[in-house]
């Protein structure tokens, strides 16, 4: 699962960064390397080309700037350093940059942009500086300039250093990657990812079967706070909101197969504290305005790791604070640590006692029954409907029928504390 290096202490000279150089951070005001430079100075210093992803403002430009630096420091040379960058402005900005952390060791830096004075800037190329930075990398990317990428190519030397760096991995990025690194190692980090201190995240492990059991369980434990389950599909969202309703659970799907006014309606019910517990999938969720929320389940773990920092954002917001609750299944294990890589931590285990859990098993799989039987019948309802030539539209949160069911009760007082 994923290390704790992030959590660990560390400073310029412990990533190996020499004393003129790490002078110079501190004399920037930069107490301690950010976690991109934990991560890409060391494999820059080993000598691997790196490819690094991260966002603006999460020090990037130091990271390749820094062991840029200490290696011309090892062996000045003219033209040492060619930068590549999408615009004028971060052009001159990564320039400066570089001069800032060389100006103790005379570092000469020449910027050659377009719409500035070109023979100012030959000038300034014809004084062999030791870092060029050129701008419009972004259109080196197209495919009409793959000659001119050669002909960069061919232009430096064969033995070199390449580092590249950007906020997402883009096919373009892809296909640079593979025309100039040598075995390159990869660094991520990204301040998009990352979630809020005031966040509790946590797992459960479950067994498949018991998934539901889980899931009840769970709400119960944390009755009355407000809770969004995420679910894959919009079948789950249907069957589980039945399951819910049936053992008085104040539970409302929202799916992508329910017509606009019915999620509107769904939500607006959410909203007004009608329900508490509102399920969904990942796209009926997105876009929709909902507050923040004391709980967020992931009743099935994401497929795609950038949802689950989507779908705990709805819980924690401004400055308050949320739980969040993973049930990972023996099938979910990879998923599941993928994210625990995606976010940088390794989250504990919900407390639960699975012997206290089964004593639900009995009324959750009565629910389940009744819920697959209902999905039936709407499903023929629907079918008859069309035949009629009536729309038939998906009714999700009809009538509260099984809330008055003997289930109906809450199940905490069963369990007998
Ligand atoms: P960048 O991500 O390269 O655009 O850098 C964003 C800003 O962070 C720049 O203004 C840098 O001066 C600053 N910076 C870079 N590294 C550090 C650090 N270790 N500590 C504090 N500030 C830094």
């Amino acid at each position: 699962m994923a290390s704790n290096e992030e959590e660990e202490v560390h400073t310029f000279a412990s990533l190996g960064v020499c004393e003129q150089l790490a002078e110079a951070c501190d004399a920037l005001g930069w107490k301690k390397p950010s976690a991109i430079q934990v991560q890409s100075i060391p494999l820059a210093l080993e000598g691997r080309d790196l490819i690094g992803l991260a966002q603006t403002g999460s020090g990037k430009t130091a990271a390749f700037a820094i062991p840029i630096l200490q290696a011309l420091l090892e062996k000045p040379h003219p033209l040492f350093a060619c930068v590549l960058s999408p615009t004028r402005e971060l052009a001159l900005q990564i320039a400066e940059q570089f001069e800032a952390l060389g100006s103790g060791i005379g570092v000469k830096c020449a910027v050659v942009v377009g719409g500035i004075d070109m023979m100012a800037q030959a000038i300034a190329l014809a004084k062999r500086p030791h870092v060029v930075v050129l701008d419009e990398a972004d259109r080196l990317l197209n495919m009409d300039f793959e000659q001119e990428i050669d002909e960069i190519l061919k232009a430096i030397p064969r033995e070199r250093k390449t580092y590249l760096f950007s906020a997402t991995m883009t096919n373009k990025v892809a296909k640079l990657q593979r025309a100039c690194l040598k075995n390159p190692a990869k660094v991520e980090v990204s301040s998009k990812y990352s979630t809020v201190d005031s966040l509790k995240q946590q797992y459960l492990f479950v067994p498949a079967k018991y998934k539901d059991c889980y899931l009840v369980y769970l709400l119960n434990e944390l009755s009355g706070s407000t809770t969004m389950v995420f679910t894959r599909t919009c079948e789950s969202t249907r069957r589980l909101s039945l399951i819910l309703r049936n053992l008085g659970l104040d539970a409302i799907p929202i799916s992508g197969q329910m017509s606009q006014p019915k999620r509107i309606g769904a939500l607006n019910k959410f909203k007004a504290g009608e329900r508490n517990i509102l399920i969904c999938t990942d796209v009926a969720s997105r876009g929709l305005d909902i507050p923040s929320v004391d709980m967020v389940v992931n009743y099935d773990i994401p497929t795609n790791s950038k949802d689950y920092i989507h779908r705990v954002g709805r819980t924690a917001r401004a400055g308050r604070s949320g739980l969040a609750v993973s049930l990972v299944t023996q099938y979910d294990v990879e998923l599941y640590q993928r994210i625990e890589q995606l976010i940088g931590k390794k989250l504990p285990e919900f407390p639960s006692e699975q012997e206290e859990v089964l004593l639900l098993h009995e009324r959750v799989n009565e629910a389940q029954r009744i819920a697959t039987m209902k999905l039936r019948e709407k499903e023929g309802n629907k079918k008859h409907n069309k035949k009629r030539g009536d729309g038939g539209d998906d009714d999700d949160d009809d009538d509260r029928r099984f809330t008055g069911s003997k289930n109906n009760k809450k199940l905490k007082r069963s369990k007998g504390r």
